[in-house]
């Protein structure tokens, strides 16, 4: 397992040293409340292992892992109309945070813009 990062913001939520509101956590991810939401639902799934990016990705089972949490998650917060999903991939791709998060948001009809 990968050591946590010291200055990253998930790595001290995945360690308790940083509070968040928890919608889900198994052995190998977590989901919390976005604290900037920018839709009603807006949930991040965050592997406890510190995973700089997309692109850093070694063993792709972490993303079956979160995409089988955001299944089930999406469910019981009654999104079943739909959501969207977003991971924001380098500066380029507009990431923020660098450790590795699905955005998932819902709740209201998303705009069709991607930008
Ligand atoms: P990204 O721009 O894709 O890297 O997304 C990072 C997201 O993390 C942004 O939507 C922020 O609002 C969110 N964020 C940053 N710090 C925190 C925090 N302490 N708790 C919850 N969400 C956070
Ligand atoms: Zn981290």
């Amino acid at each position: 397992m990968s050591q946590a990062h010291t200055n990253c913001i998930f790595c001290k939520i995945a360690g308790g040293e940083i509070p968040a509101k928890k919608h889900f956590e198994d052995e190998n991810l977590f989901a919390i409340e976005d604290i900037k939401p920018a839709a009603p639902t807006h949930l991040l799934f965050i592997p406890k292992v510190h995973i700089e990016s997309l692109l850093e990705i070694k063993d792709q089972k972490i993303m079956s892992q979160i995409f089988s949490a955001i299944q089930k998650v999406a469910k019981e917060k009654g999104l079943e109309a739909g959501f969207r999903t977003v991971i924001n991939t380098g500066v380029e791709g507009g990431q923020t945070v660098f450790h590795l998060h699905v955005h998932v948001m819902g709740g209201k009809r998303m705009s069709h813009s991607m930008t």
